[in-house]
């Protein structure tokens, strides 16, 4: 069936073509005819002109040599005999004429007269070959010249009626040649009424597929005008927020009132072009081949909202646009928070003996300065000594004070708002945190810091910490399940890869095992024993760096795993500067 239309489709195609070689080839054979029409005519009247005139010539002559001959019978003298001769020679020269020449050849019948003629040709000669005697000799000329006469009469006859004949015949050919020239262009002008009809049909046949194009047209262009009508209504009634994006220029066509609500009633608001770089810069392809997207987008106010959603093209005023549906995901992230909060306070918890332990040694030395203070206090250098104690409890208490710091700074709930800040102090910060309980496990933290100071990147600094925290505690525990597993060193490292940054959290204990590996950040996925570990970490690590615009990867390496985590860099009005 496909084929059949096709082959239609391709017919019709084709015929237009098939049409003007049709007419091409009649207006050719039009104007060959024509000319071969015309060369006809032209032959025919040269017939009848030419060979007519031969022939008249001919009975011309005969009619003046039996003249002469007769007129020189009656009266001969040298004169009328002269003229004889030479009418004789004359009438001689033209029988030869009408067999031989060109134009006598045209004659009807003719080639049965040439052996008459042609004996006539004979009896001449010897008239002529006579004439010399005639003329000097003394015998009576009258009745030599009237015998002569009366031999050339039946020439006469012949000649007169190859005369006729051909008056006839041209007749005939004149007939012919007036019906031409009446008619001449009777077939070529048909055949040019034919290739006229056709070019004509052929050209009302291309007006009205033209026409039909052009109303087919129409009706597309009605169709798209009410197919915008009816998708700027849906647009405008839908609860989620749309919007039509021009991905060329990078910036919003139109929006719905959720859309206005959710980031900002005006469409010249730099906010909007934030969220279309974004949203261009991580739309994802889906299973199914659409583009989805997953982005946290940071207001200009600093509240960051999570928001998932799709991408699919769109013609919108006669041009390809987005159509973007976005869904505010951020109740799922403020529950997220919630729980990240609860596995914070799950986490101090559980370091609370730790940093008791912490705690206690700044305790130790400030009661052991104290007591050593108390004895210096009779002694004669009293100043001096009680001066240097009380330095030494000075800096154990900063020590304490930053310990509790920590404490707090990690308990505090996270404001689930982005701001741009140093990402090697968090690191830092991270790593300390944890340092007293690696001491205590015999693990090393090694740091490889190798990014600027100042590096910013975007998001909850509370968060990323918590986020780095977990996947220490989470080396730190690989390796107390395997108590044999060597060398017992973390990394933490830092660096800048193609304007983004990876951090890195790698051990070497052993790795993750395929079946936790398939769902490691799906929540409630853990190997630890209850209440040691929710499975909670690694999803919510996940959710976190996702709010950054960011990903996290796992992998196993020779020894151990790897955490990776890309983030991207933040425009600084620095950054910004540089680039
Ligand atoms: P939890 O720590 O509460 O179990 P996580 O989501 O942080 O939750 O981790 C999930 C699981 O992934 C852990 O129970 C553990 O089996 C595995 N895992 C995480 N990090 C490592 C690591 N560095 N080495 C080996 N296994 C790990």
């Amino acid at each position: 069936m496909i084929f059949l239309s096709h082959n239609l489709r391709a017919g019709w195609r084709a015929w237009p073509t098939a049409l003007c070689a049709v007419t091409f080839s009649l207006f050719v054979a039009t104007a060959l005819l024509y000319i071969s029409e015309r060369k006809e005519q032209a032959l025919l009247s040269e017939s009848v002109t030419t060979s007519g005139w031969v022939a008249y010539q001919a009975q011309l002559e005969y009619v003046k040599t039996d003249d002469a001959l007769k007129r020189a019978a009656l009266r001969p003298d040298a004169e009328a005999l002269a003229d004889v001769g030479l009418r004789l020679e004359i009438l001689r020269s033209r029988l030869p004429l009408l067999y031989g020449s060109e134009d006598g050849r045209m004659l009807p019948e003719i080639d049965a007269l040439t052996p008459v003629l042609q004996r006539f040709e004979i009896v001449l000669d010897g008239m002529i070959d006579a004439m010399p005697a005639l003329e000097s000799g003394s015998a009576p000329k009258e009745p030599i010249l009237k015998a002569w006469s009366s031999a050339l009469a039946p020439l006469g006859r012949e000649l007169q009626s190859v005369l006729m004949a051909s008056v006839a015949y041209n007749n005939n050919l004149f007939e012919r040649e007036r019906s031409l020239s009446e008619q001449p262009t009777l077939v070529p002008l048909a055949l040019l009424f034919l290739s006229g009809s056709t070019l004509i049909i052929l050209m009302l046949t291309r007006a009205r597929r033209d026409r039909e194009h052009l109303r087919a047209v129409e009706a597309a262009r009605r169709a798209v005008t009410e197919m915008e009508r009816n998708l700027r209504g849906v647009v405008q009634a839908a609860p989620s927020a749309m919007l039509v994006v021009d991905p060329a220029e990078r910036a919003v066509r139109f929006i719905n009132p959720a859309a206005a609500e959710m980031v900002h009633p005006s469409l010249d608001h730099p906010d909007w072009t934030r969220l279309i770089d974004t949203s261009l810069e991580e739309v994802q392809i889906g299973d199914d081949g659409g583009m989805i997207l997953r982005i946290a987008f940071a207001k200009s106010g600093g509240d960051v909202v999570s928001l998932r959603g799709s991408l699919c093209p769109v013609m919108w005023e006669g041009r390809p646009q987005m159509l973007m549906v976005l869904i505010d995901n951020s109740r799922t992230r403020d529950a997220d928070l919630q729980l990240i909060q609860a596995a914070k306070l799950a986490t101090l918890g559980e370091m609370a003996t730790a940093i008791a332990h912490e705690l206690n040694q700044p305790l130790a030395v400030i009661r052991m300065a104290v007591a050593n203070a108390h004895r210096h206090l009779d002694a004669a250098d009293a100043r001096e000594a009680v001066a240097a104690k009380l330095d030494r409890v000075t800096t154990q208490v900063n020590r304490a004070k930053r310990i509790i710091d920590q404490v707090r700074r990690y308990g505090r709930q996270p404001s689930g708002k982005a701001a741009t800040f140093a990402l090697r102090p968090t690191l830092e910060l991270a790593a300390g945190f944890v340092a007293e309980q690696y001491r205590a496990c015999g693990i090393r933290l090694a740091l490889q810091l190798d990014v600027p100071a100042d590096l910013a990147i975007l998001g909850d600094r509370d968060l990323l910490e918590h986020v780095i925290v977990n996947l220490l505690i989470n080396a730190r525990d690989a390796f107390e399940q395997r108590a044999m597993a060597r060398p017992r060193t973390v990394w933490l490292r830092a660096r800048l890869h193609d304007q983004k940054v990876l951090v890195e959290v790698e051990d070497m204990a052993g790795g993750i095992s395929e079946e936790v590996m398939a769902h490691l950040f799906e929540p409630f996925s853990t190997t630890k024993p209850a209440g040691a570990g929710a499975g909670l970490g690694l999803s919510l690590a996940r959710s976190v760096v996702r709010d950054m615009n960011g990903h996290i990867v796992a992998e196993n390496m020779r020894n151990g795993a790897c955490i990776t985590l890309l983030l991207p860099v933040a425009r600084t009005p620095a950054t910004r500067e540089a680039a």
